[in-house]
This record gives structure tokens, sequence and C-alpha cells, in this order.
């Protein structure tokens, strides 16, 4: 039986716990505080499968799947709601980025389509649309209160075997490959780094460089709103749903690189009021914002995850940009069944880096290609 370790208690590392347990290995996952207190905690918990590249499609498609099995499992609510996504007059640039999209999207099963302004407004009259230019909507999406995934999959790894140690910070040895923890070094036959924002500083800990920058988001939300879809306003750079009786929105993304140790956890002044103007042009709502905070991402140079084996039995799943939470039910059993001897995905080899890249941070949010 292969004796794993998993580095990190979020959306991925819990759902990897949980595969690599059903699946018979010894697994041992070890969180630094609570289950879900790093980004996954912090998400706006939206979901969909609109994507354009095959094998981002399957992912998300097969995480979609995955959220509804679990959903109906009763421990844990995917609330079905349509994902659109639009651009504003004036903003061909996104326009026709969106127009082109589509067509990719339907190539690979996706079930998504143009919708042309008074469609959107038929379907959902709270949405402002006479500024709209071409909108598109996703109807295999829904919404999830992302803090509750991680303790249910965490508690699935335990049913199936797996040990949880929280408040267990680690950090990685590569020789012999193993974890040390509270001082006490503990070998692994494989370890799963699955840090989140603290995954590069922690394997460079260990003598090994990955092509990961963390980067700082926000979102708020609102005591009441509109009936609103999923909605990601490409021009306007922000996304909104519905959350409890009111709106969770956000975006704010900072392209710098952050300190994992050393953020700003209060979202800023200015991200504040510039969502609020924003909900107010595409509902007409007036916000009274309840909550806002910004929380950590992490980029790659080419936007796809660092998903798989780095060297000898030293695995990573990182690099998610903004859409981590949303396919961490596919990329935690993908790197699982690797580590079991599969395949995994290959397009996410983390080794087609060598960790010293030079790039500037684009926000994973985006209808720009
Ligand atoms: C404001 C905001 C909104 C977002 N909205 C969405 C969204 O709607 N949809 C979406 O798909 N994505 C969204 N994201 C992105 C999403 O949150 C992340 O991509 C996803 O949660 C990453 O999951 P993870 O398991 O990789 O990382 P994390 O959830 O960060 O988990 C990593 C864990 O590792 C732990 N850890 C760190 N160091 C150690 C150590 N030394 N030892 C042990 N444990 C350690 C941390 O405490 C943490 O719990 C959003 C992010 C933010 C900040």
């Amino acid at each position: 039986m292969t004796n794993v370790a998993v580095v990190g208690g979020g959306a991925v590392g819990t759902t990897a716990a949980y595969d690599l347990a059903r699946q018979g290995a010894d697994v041992t996952l070890f969180e630094r505080g609570e289950l879900g207190s790093g980004s996954t905690g912090r998400a706006a918990g939206i979901a969909y499968d609109a994507f354009a590249e095959d094998v981002d499609a399957r992912v998300a498609d097969r995480a979609v799947e995955r959220f509804r099995e679990f959903s109906r499992q009763g421990e844990f609510e995917f609330r079905e709601t349509p994902y659109v996504w639009l651009a504003r007059e004036g903003d061909e640039k996104r326009a026709s980025a969106i127009r082109e999209q589509v067509p990719r999207m339907r190539d690979h099963g996706r079930d998504v389509e143009l919708l042309d302004p008074d469609d959107l407004a038929a379907e959902w009259p709270a949405l402002r649309t006479d500024d709209v230019a071409v909108a598109a909507v996703a109807r295999d999406a829904g919404r999830v209160y992302p803090e509750t995934y991680p303790p249910l999959l965490a508690s699935k790894a335990e049913r199936a075997g797996a040990r949880v140690e929280t408040n267990a910070a680690a950090s990685v040895r590569t020789d012999p490959l193993g974890v040390e923890v509270d001082g006490e070094e503990r070998a692994f036959d494989a370890v799963l780094v699955a840090a989140g924002a603290h995954t590069k500083r922690l394997l460079a800990d260990a003598g090994v460089a990955v092509a990961l920058k963390p980067y700082r988001v926000q979102a708020l939300t609102t005591a009441d709103g509109p009936d609103v879809p999923l909605t990601y306003d490409a021009t306007g750079g922000f996304y909104l749903r519905p959350y409890g009786d009111g709106l969770l929105a956000g975006d704010g993304t900072e392209e710098v690189e952050s300190d994992p140790d050393d953020w700003a956890r209060d979202a800023d002044d200015e991200f504040v009021a510039a969502t609020r103007e924003g909900i107010a042009a595409r509902t007409g709502h007036d916000a009274d914002v309840t909550d806002a905070w910004a929380g950590l991402c992490c980029a790659t140079p080419d936007r796809d995850p660092l998903l798989g084996e780095l060297r000898d039995g030293l695995f990573v799943a990182s690099g998610f940009q903004g859409h981590g939470f949303m396919r961490s039910p596919a990329l935690g059993e993908a790197v699982a069944a690797e580590m079991l001897g599969g395949d995994g995905i290959p397009e996410f080899d983390p080794t087609r880096f060598t960790g010293d890249e030079e790039f500037a941070i684009v926000e994973g949010m985006t209808v720009e290609e």
C-alpha cells in the first residue's frame, strides 16, 4: 500500500486525499490551520463548465458531475444556477472573444449558447441589458458555499481510512522523501503539495523551484439583492452571484506577486466602491455591503495548473488562477490517479516549466485570449 502525505486541506488537497484513500492508499493529510482556511474558504463558490479548450472543458465537466454527485448524497449543496457572461456595447474585443468561444465550447460538448440582450432580459428581468453587446449562457453551472466542501471531502477521506491532522504545518523533505511536522521527520512514499498560495515557498524551502506566483483578488457580499444568474461582466471586470438573501460580487485582481505570509486580508476601499457601482449599473440595486475581503490565487506562466509529479514521488497541485475551486473535484481526482500510477493530465505536467521563468500575472477569469 502506498504511504502518501497530502500537504494542504483546501478543496484540492481534501479531494486528492479522499480519492487516494478510497483507492487503498495509506493517506495522511496535513493542514496547517483549519480545513478550508486558505483560499477555498475565501472563494466565491461559482462553478461552471464553460471552457473553450478541450482539456479544460473535460476537467470542468467532470468537476460539475462530481459536485452534483456529492450534492445528491445530501451532505453538501450544489445549487444549479446558470452562468451568464457578457460584453458591453463598444467593447468589440471581448464581444468577439465571446462570439468565438461559444462554438468552441459547443464543439467540446458544453451546453452553452449565445443570447441576445432581449432573451437575456426575458430570462432575468433584474439584469440591466440595454448596454449589452453580446452575452452567453452555460446551463451546467451552479453555486456552492465553498467553505463546506473541504470538511465534507476530509470526512469522506477519513471514512475511507485517511488520517487528517489539522493545526499541523508541514515542511517538505526530499531526501529522504517526507514531511517534517512539529520537529518530527516522517517518511512517505509520495508527497502531494497542495498548499495553495504557500506551495511555491514550501517547495522552494525544499530546494524545488516552481513557476507560481500568488496574487490577491477581492470579493464582497451585500445584505440584499435581486435574482440574478451567476454573472460575469467581462467589460466591467467583475462577477456576481446570489448569496443568501443578497449578492456576492468580486474580482478586484491585483496583478502583482503577493507574499503568502504578508498580505492585506481586507478588501481595498476602491474595490468596494467600484464593485458597488458595478452592481448598481448591472442591476439597478444600491447595495448595502455586509463584508469585503481579499484572498490569494496562484498564477502560472501559461495560466494552466501545475498538476502532477515534479520529481520522484514529489507531486504538486497548484496554479489554478481564479478557477481552482470549481475544478477541484476533477483536479484532485486526476492527481490522485497519477500518484497511483495513472496518466494524470499531461497538459498540466508541472515539469513543462523549470521554475525560473519570468512571467506576468494575468487574471484567470477573463475572456481575453
Ligand atoms: C476572493 C476569491 C474568490 C474566488 N472565487 C472562486 C470561484 O468562484 N470559483 C473558483 O473556482 N475559484 C475561485 N477562487 C479561487 C479558489 O479559491 C482557489 O483556486 C482554490 O480554493 C484553491 O484551492 P487549493 O486547495 O489549491 O488551495 P487552498 O484552499 O488555499 O488550500 C491550501 C491549504 O494548504 C494549507 N497550507 C499551507 N501551507 C501549509 C503547510 N506548510 N502545511 C500544511 N498545510 C498548509 C493552507 O492553510 C490551505 O488550507 C477564488 C479565490 C478568491 C481569493
